[in-house]
């Protein structure tokens, strides 16, 4: 839990260890978890031809849903008008189950071309971590690191139940 990297956080490191300890190489970490080379830790909460919806693979923080595109395409400007309906489709549909689900009540959602693969990030902003750390981008580098160098297993078991509910509002779709 320590050796954090700040690479892995962009999706430009060749190996990653995930939440469960799992260690997976990689040439570009969203289009190994499209072709399911990558298992991401509870697996998929949702996927389609456009698009696909899972946790973060190496923080585990409850709620840290990432929405990725299945091309390897790098800006929201190379989206197609159906990727485009798709992505924002999607990403709005997490942020209403994180709040009807009760397992955050405000997100920072993020996108930064300096990753190859097009991904969203939907950070949760949790009471406990604002109190320590603040709110917003600012605050997102030391949160990570933080909860990654303070992970227990449950704190893993949260994020799995997290994704198991995700999966089950997703599948009512
Ligand atoms: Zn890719």
């Amino acid at each position: 839990m320590s050796n954090f990297n700040e690479k892995n956080l962009s999706g430009n490191s060749k190996i990653a260890v995930d939440i469960l300890s799992r260690t997976w190489k990689y040439d570009c970490m969203s289009c190994a978890i499209a072709k399911g080379k990558l298992e991401l830790p509870g697996g998929l909460i949702y996927e389609n031809d456009y698009i696909t919806v899972g946790a973060d693979t190496e923080i585990p923080l409850n709620g840290f849903i990432i929405v990725a595109t299945k091309r390897h395409i790098n800006s929201i400007a190379d989206l197609t008008e159906k990727e485009c309906h798709e992505l924002i489709y999607y990403i709005a549909k997490v942020i209403k189950a994180l709040k009807e689900l009760n397992i955050v009540q405000e997100v920072t959602v993020v996108q930064e071309e300096r990753s190859k693969h097009l991904h969203v990030w939907i950070f949760p902003c949790h009471e406990e971590y604002k109190k320590m750390f603040g709110s917003g981008v600012g605050s997102i580098k030391a949160i990570c690191k933080y909860v990654k160098d303070n992970a227990n297993k449950e704190n893993v078991q949260t994020c799995l139940s997290t994704v198991q509910k995700l999966k089950e509002y997703f599948k009512e779709d």
